[in-house]
This record gives structure tokens, sequence and C-alpha cells, in this order.
């Protein structure tokens, strides 16, 4: 790898501390402090991105550079740092927070001159590790590792995973938060984006009153993110802050395409580049359901439920819009940007919807349509994404009991069947009020449904072998997500097999990375 090219420009650009000292502390007036990663001296590889890696700059990986998978070994000139950010955490104010288990390598150009930043994922603690050991273990990597390169091959806009390595140190962990911890394999994603930025950054030089830097940052972020933004003067911070809104309405309607819930919507998880970071207790939908949410410690209040992300979006922007009142200084526009997102993100939402059934565009009555949809996957407990594939399949002769049950998460009584005829007739009289023909129509389907998912209980079976020192289900499911438009193996196509109703990792998850 080309690990002689990284450079840190991050270092020279803004205010940081560098003293090196590992001790947990507040850090303020500054963005980052410096800091050496712990040092793992049996690292193992389990993946490498070889495509990525060649697309950043990075090159072929060799055996040489297993050591800085895990952050050890570094040369001299990889200057390593931790970020400092704050953030609303279930929607309060949690202060200064950071970059715990996150150490900065670097940015890496490529031969295009696009840059790429890269940093590991637990590889030992930072001044921002508050009581923790900036370590992950080997479930939560191999959650982050696959699905953020599963969301990458979805189109949706995300951070990406270059390689996943053990550390070859056990870490310890209670899972269930129970008083019962257990030692699991520690490991380390190295990730890859344009900007690790998030909404907290900028939240945390407001909070500090730091509004020099907060607008230094500002012109930093636009000039190097957002080339789209060309207006001079005061302007350009007004466009960038309607960008950022128009970003991340997109990015939440993708998560709804899909069926994606993040579980952690804290707006320290926010990406300013509208991308999709931080995975943590997240989930792919299996039963269709607005309030799922699989983030153990949401389940009180349902927060981070998959249908309130958009809603969630918003109010993250006005915590974001709040940090950045002292430059706009303009209250009226930072509301009115606001509500548009709303207005913004439901039309977006429902045309998107319209192209998974197959629909020419949105007509009137559709919006109704949509929404009767909504209670009638619901009450008959379908599965999200393979509702959609077994929609595209009907036939004129097609057995609606037969076709639909292997989908169901429950019986399809009299009543049920009964609601299933009456939806389907409705939906083919729309199709065939249709502008474009058949085959238009279902390629539209074919390309905004996933045939495949990358769900819970296939992360589960995955992670129990990978601990077993066996890596078929990973290359399998790599090449599955890789293709998440065919159906590379029918075996993945099928909805939660029941016995996983009830496992921890399968349906809900904790936090405890
Ligand atoms: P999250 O909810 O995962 O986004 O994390 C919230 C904050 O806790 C961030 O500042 C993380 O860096 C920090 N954090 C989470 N887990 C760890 C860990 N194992 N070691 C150090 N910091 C952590
Ligand atoms: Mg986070």
């Amino acid at each position: 790898m080309n690990i002689e090219d990284i450079r840190q420009p991050f270092l020279k650009k803004f205010p940081g501390d560098f003293s090196n000292n590992p001790t947990q502390r507040s850090t303020p007036k500054v963005l980052f402090a410096t800091i050496k990663p712990a040092g793992f001296e049996q690292p193992q590889l389990i993946a490498f991105n070889e495509a990525l890696s060649e697309e950043i700059g990075l090159g072929k990986f060799e055996k040489k550079d297993l050591n800085f998978l895990v952050g050890s070994d570094l040369p001299d000139h990889v200057q390593t740092y931790a970020t400092a950010y704050a953030g609303h955490q279930f929607g309060n104010w949690a202060g200064q927070l950071g970059d715990g288990r996150a150490i900065l390598a670097g940015e890496i150009t490529n031969a295009e001159g696009k840059k790429t930043e890269i940093q590991w994922k637990g590889a030992g603690a930072t001044p921002y590790s508050r009581r923790a050991d900036g370590r992950a273990v080997l479930r939560s990597s191999v959650r982050e590792y696959l699905m953020s390169e599963a969301m990458y091959h979805f189109g949706i806009p995300t951070t990406r995973a270059l390689s996943l390595a053990f550390t070859g140190e056990d870490v310890i962990r209670d899972i269930m938060y129970n008083g019962n911890p257990q030692y699991e394999k520690g490991a380390v994603v190295i990730r890859a984006a344009e900007s690790f930025l998030r909404f907290g950054h900028f939240e945390l030089l407001y909070a500090q009153q730091e509004y020099t830097l907060l607008q230094d940052l500002l012109d930093f972020t636009i000039e190097n993110y957002f080339p789209e933004i060309v207006s001079p003067n005061h302007q350009k911070y007004k466009d960038f802050f309607e960008n950022v809104c128009t970003r991340t309405a997109d990015l939440m309607v993708e998560w709804f395409r899909v069926g994606f819930v993040h579980g952690v919507m804290n707006t320290d998880n926010m990406s300013i580049l509208g991308l999709t970071i931080d995975y943590g207790p997240y989930s792919m939908m299996d039963a269709y359901q607005l309030n799922f949410t699989p983030n153990t410690t949401d389940l009180p209040g349902r927060r981070y439920a998959f249908g309130k992300q958009a809603q969630i979006s918003q109010w993250n922007l006005w915590k974001l819009a709040n940090a950045l009142l002292p430059i706009i200084k303009d209250e009226k526009f930072l509301e009115n940007t606001l509500k548009n997102f709303g207005i913004y993100f439901w039309e977006t939402h429902d045309k998107m919807l319209c192209k998974k059934f197959g629909f020419d565009g949105m007509k009137k009555g559709d919006e109704e349509f949509l929404s009767n949809w909504q209670g009638f996957m619901q009450d008959l407990e379908l599965d999200y994404t393979l509702f959609f594939n077994q929609l595209e399949k009907i036939m004129p002769d097609t057995d609606l009991k037969e076709h639909f049950s292997p989908v169901s998460y429950t019986v399809l009584d009299e009543e049920k069947l009964g609601r299933l005829q009456d939806f389907i007739e409705l939906y083919q009289s729309r199709i065939h009020s249709n502008t474009i023909s058949k085959e238009e129509s279902l390629a539209i389907m074919k390309t905004t449904n996933p045939k495949f998912i990358l769900r819970n209980f296939l992360l589960y079976e995955c992670i129990e072998e990978i601990s077993n020192g066996k890596t078929e289900l990973l290359t399998k499911l790599t090449q599955a997500l890789e293709n998440p438009y065919q159906e590379l193996f029918p075996e993945f196509s099928i909805k939660r097999p029941s016995n996983y109703d009830d496992t921890a990792g399968c349906s809900t998850l904790s936090c405890s990375s």
C-alpha cells in the first residue's frame, strides 16, 4: 500500500493539541488532539477491500502492510490524531464527545486528485474516549465493514470500509448491560470517506463560542466538499445550510427505500456531507414496521425508529442551524429552510415509493394508496424487501396466499387474505393506468427494490463463522452485497427464520461495541 503518500493537511489548517497526551480530558479551542494508536502485536487479516484501496490511491495490499491495518508500526510521517466534536444524544446536549475509538491516519490522494480520509476504528483510546477503551470487538467491526460496503453498492452515500483485521487482543464487553461481561476478540476496521466531519464538530465550536474558528471550519468544509457552492461572500453560508438539508433529506429517502434503520441518530452521528456514518446497532428491516428500532437503548422512547428518521434528522438539522446562527445571522432564513426540509423530504419520499411500485410518477390518489399500503404492510406483517420482490413476480394466475405467505411473519387468515386481494386489485388497476409499458415499469422496480439485503441474522451467522476461523459466508455475503439488485444466492432471499426472533444481535442490538 502507498502508505508513504498519506498526509495530514487538517493538522496544518486548524489549531490542535499536539501533546500526544492520552489522558481523557476536554480540549477547548482545538479541533483535534494528536494521539498514537495502541499498537497491536499480533494482527490477523480477515478482509481487505482491494477495489476501494485501488480507487482511493492506496494500491495493492502486501503482507508487510498487515501492521498498518491495525495502526501498528507506523512510519514517522503518519502523524495520527483524533478530532473533537460534541453532540445531542437522545435529544439531550451531551457536551464534548469526539473520536473516542477512531484515530485518523490522514488523507490519501488518488491519480485523479480525489482526496480520501482514512481512519482506524478500534485502534486504541484517545483523549475523547470518555472512560471507555477505544477498542472495538469483532462483532461490531464485521457489522460496520459489511454494511458500509452494502450501502455503497445500493448506491447510497456512506463512509466506506477498507479492511477488517483481528488485533490479537481480547476486549471485555457487557453486551446485554446485565453485569455479565465477557471477553470478545478485538478487531479494527479502516474506514474511508471524503470527510468524517459531523454536525457535532460545528456544535462544539458554537458551544465554546469559538465563532472565528467556526467560520474557518465552515469555509474549509465548503471549499473542500461542496464544489457546487459557487456564490461569493456571505451567501455561501446560506447555500451551504440548504445543501446540507437537501443532502440529508435525500439520504433519509434512500434509507427508507432499502429499509435501513440507523439506530443512533444523535447529532454526532450525522455526517455534514450527508453520508451514512457510524454503523452501530443499525438494522435492515425484516417485517415492515414504522416503529421498529433495533437499538435496545432506544426501546423506551423509540426515538430512532424506522419511521421517525426523517423527523429526527430535521430535529438534528435544527441543532446544526442553531450552531451556524452566529455566522449565518438570519433566523428567518434558517426557519424557512428547515420548514422546506419537510416539504422536500415528503415529495422525494413519495416519488421514491411510487418507483418501488413501478408507477410512472405521482398521480392523483397515489398519496392515499401509499398511506393505506403502510397500514396494510404492518397488519399483514409483511417483509419489506421480499414483498416488493414478490410484487414484481405476480402473474394473472398467481395464488396470492401461496405467493405472499412465505414473506409474511404471521398467518394470512381469511380476513388478511381478503385485504391482500383488495390491495393487489387496487395496485393492478393503478398499474394499468401507467403511461409507461409493463417492461418499463418492471425495470423501474428492479432498479429501485434490492433483491439482497444484509439482514441481522446473516451478519450474526457470519460473525459466528469468523469467530470459529471460517470465512466462507463472509465471502458469499460480500459477493451478494456487491450485487444487491440481483439474486445471486436464492438461500439469502428468505425472511428472518423464526429461531432468530429473540436472539440478541438478530432482532435487537445493544450499543456495546
Ligand atoms: P456512538 O454512540 O457509538 O456514536 O458513540 C458516542 C461516543 O462514545 C463517541 O464519542 C464515541 O467515540 C464514544 N465511544 C463509543 N464506544 C467507545 C469505545 N469503545 N471506546 C472509546 N470511545 C467510545
Ligand atoms: Mg458515533
